[in-house]
């Protein structure tokens, strides 16, 4: 239940829900969200407090990077103390991208942080803007009875369900319902109630404070293995200068073709001390290196398991853990564990 002394904080990065129609092209076009909401009676009855902080230059999310990752950790640094929870509007495109670097840089976060946006402007008459950014502030208000937040993590709320930021992925371009975590349950399902399901919702250390990380090292590609791909075209990118790792899009539960020249690639780039983790091009089900001997070849060249994780997710850890150490095995060895609910380890990967 959300309680009248809730204070939460509106953080407006851009994207679809906050933009309007130019009358003279018809293009969609950022519009100030101050402004946007005071006009909605609906969030004057929400029994919490609201402020809003807009970026001075809102943007589509596919112009997000770790710039402006960094800049929202900033602004939520800057109000930890005097908010309960925070609401990202953000563009759906890279919203998945976004919500998983945040649940890296927020460590130990002891407040909510839910990400949403929209398919239609929150202005429009068949908006699903009103609805998630509703349920959203509503989410980042819930307390339990003892004071403590419902949902201490970085989350996506979009049309009906609070995902796991870190295990979420855009799934639709056009229908309302964009997002899901595959792997991953739902932390809550808003119908006529939210539904909170309080045993999946990740238990921070309440008696530790929350420590923001602001870089992230981008020396980093994503392929996908496709039937006919090129040794020319593979060793080119393994000999991207300053190369630190790739996420490696593999067929089924982790494998790939059974190649000579691939596999003296991927243990060359092994060697170099370029970590090379193995993400499924399935959107459910994890990989088992071990189940094939496509997969075994990629276990032996010292690729690591990416196990249930998103794309999205991998490439934002990655970021994450590059800046941490140099040490190659350091960061193989940071690839499977869970730091903070992303990836489901099995023995054995
Ligand atoms: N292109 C927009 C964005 O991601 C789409 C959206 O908001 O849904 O910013």
């Amino acid at each position: 239940m959300s309680t009248p002394t809730s204070r939460v904080l509106l953080i407006y990065t851009g994207g679809t829900i906050g933009m309007g129609k130019n009358p003279e092209t018809g293009a969609l076009e950022p519009l100030d969200f101050r402004h946007l909401i005071q006009r909605m009676p609906e969030i004057a009855a929400i029994p919490a407090a609201i402020d809003v902080h807009q970026f001075p230059r809102p943007v589509d999310s596919s112009d997000m990077n770790p710039q402006l990752w960094a800049h929202i950790v900033e602004i939520i640094v800057g109000h930890y103390d005097s908010y309960d929870g925070f609401v990202i509007l953000h563009g759906t495109d890279t919203m998945a991208f976004t919500a998983a670097a945040l649940s890296f840089m927020l460590e130990n976060l002891t407040k909510p942080v839910i990400l949403t946006g929209s398919q239609l402007p929150v202005n429009q008459l068949r908006t699903d803007g009103r609805e998630n950014l509703i349920t959203s502030i509503e989410i980042a208000a819930a307390k339990h009875v003892d004071g403590r937040p419902r949902v201490p993590e970085v989350c996506i709320y979009f049309s009906g369900k609070l995902l796991r930021g870190n295990r979420s992925t855009k799934i639709n371009s056009e229908g309302f319902n964009a997002f899901d975590s595959f792997n991953f349950p739902h932390l809550a399902d808003a119908g006529i109630h939210i539904r909170y399901h309080d045993e999946l919702i990740l238990r921070p250390d309440f008696e530790r404070p929350m420590t923001p990380h602001y870089a992230m090292d981008t020396n980093i590609i994503v392929f996908t293995l496709f039937p006919g791909i090129q040794e020319a075209a593979v060793r080119h990118l393994f000999s991207a200068p300053g190369l630190r790792a790739i996420v490696m899009r593999t067929y089924g539960s982790g494998n790939a073709p059974q190649l000579p020249w691939l596999e003296q690639a991927l243990a060359e780039a092994h060697r170099q001390g370029i970590v090379v983790v193995n993400v499924t091009q399935c959107t459910e089900g994890p990989v088992e290196m071990a189940r094939y001997g496509g997969g075994f070849l990629l276990k032996n060249a010292g690729v690591v398991s990416g196990y249930d994780g998103t794309v999205e997710c991998a490439i934002a850890k990655l970021m994450h853990l590059l800046t941490h150490s140099t040490d190659a095995d350091f960061i193989r060895q940071q690839m499977n564990r869970s730091l903070c609910g992303e990836i489901t380890v099995r023995e054995g990967e």
